[in-house]
């Protein structure tokens, strides 16, 4: 079967709509709420986050710049396999890095399916106030103290966060002691400190609709 016949007979065209953004900007309550949305319309689509994919294909990674970006390229090569299935798949990491969201990029190009790209921007003030889960707190503590909470669950130090709901240890907290890297021309800009989830999951669907990917 060729991706067109696939898409020809399911009336479906794949594409990987990848979320990145620090921390409580937003990025799994607008996959939820898209996928949610899309599957409510009859379309096709399925999401992969840190529940599904960091504890089973990647539980062997922590949070080092080396396993971050091994993360990302096998999410990169799971999305894209889901998405050749003429599904719209919705990917929510951090994914910091800029070389590392151009590899997923690159994955998807040369097997022809797209790959929309989605800046879940809220200023770094504005995740610290939200704090879901209290991991910027744990954050800054761990930077202030300069010290680390050594537990026996693994080895190494750092200090404890929860990661998408997970325990981890790890030194590295994005957009506290880790850099993020803003993407610098994503096909999807959404503020979040400035609209609504509704409004920002709608310019996602309206993107969609005009690229004809849904
Ligand atoms: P991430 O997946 O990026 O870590 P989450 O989606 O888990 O972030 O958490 C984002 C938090 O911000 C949630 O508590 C959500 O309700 C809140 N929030 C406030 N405004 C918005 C918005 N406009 N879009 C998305 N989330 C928002």
């Amino acid at each position: 079967m060729t991706q067109a016949q696939r898409d020809g007979l399911t009336g479906q065209k794949g594409c990987t709509v990848w979320f990145t953004g620090l921390s409580a900007s937003g990025k799994s309550t607008l996959a939820c709420a898209l996928e949610l949305a899309l599957l409510e319309q009859g379309k096709r689509a399925f999401r992969l986050d840190g529940d599904n994919v960091r504890f089973g294909l990647n539980k062997d990674l922590g949070f080092s710049p080396a396993d971050r970006t091994e993360n990302i390229r096998r999410v990169g090569e799971v999305a894209k396999l889901v998405a050749s299935s003429s599904t719209a798949t919705l990917t929510a990491f951090i994914s910091p890095y800029l070389a590392d969201r151009q590899l997923a990029r690159e994955i998807h190009d040369a097997a022809g399916i797209r790959f929309v790209e989605v800046f879940v921007d809220a200023s770094l003030a504005s995740v610290e106030a939200r704090d879901p889960k209290g991991l910027y707190k744990k954050a800054r503590a761990g930077v202030i103290k300069g010290q680390s909470i050594p537990t026996p669950a693994r080895q190494g130090i750092g200090w404890e966060v929860v990661v998408d709901g997970f325990d981890f240890l790890s030194p590295e907290f994005t957009g506290i002691s880790a850099p993020y890297e803003a993407p610098l021309n994503a096909e999807v800009h959404v503020k979040t400190d400035e609209c609504d989830i509704p409004q920002g999951v709608q310019v996602i669907i309206d993107y969609l609709t005009k690229e004809n990917l849904i």
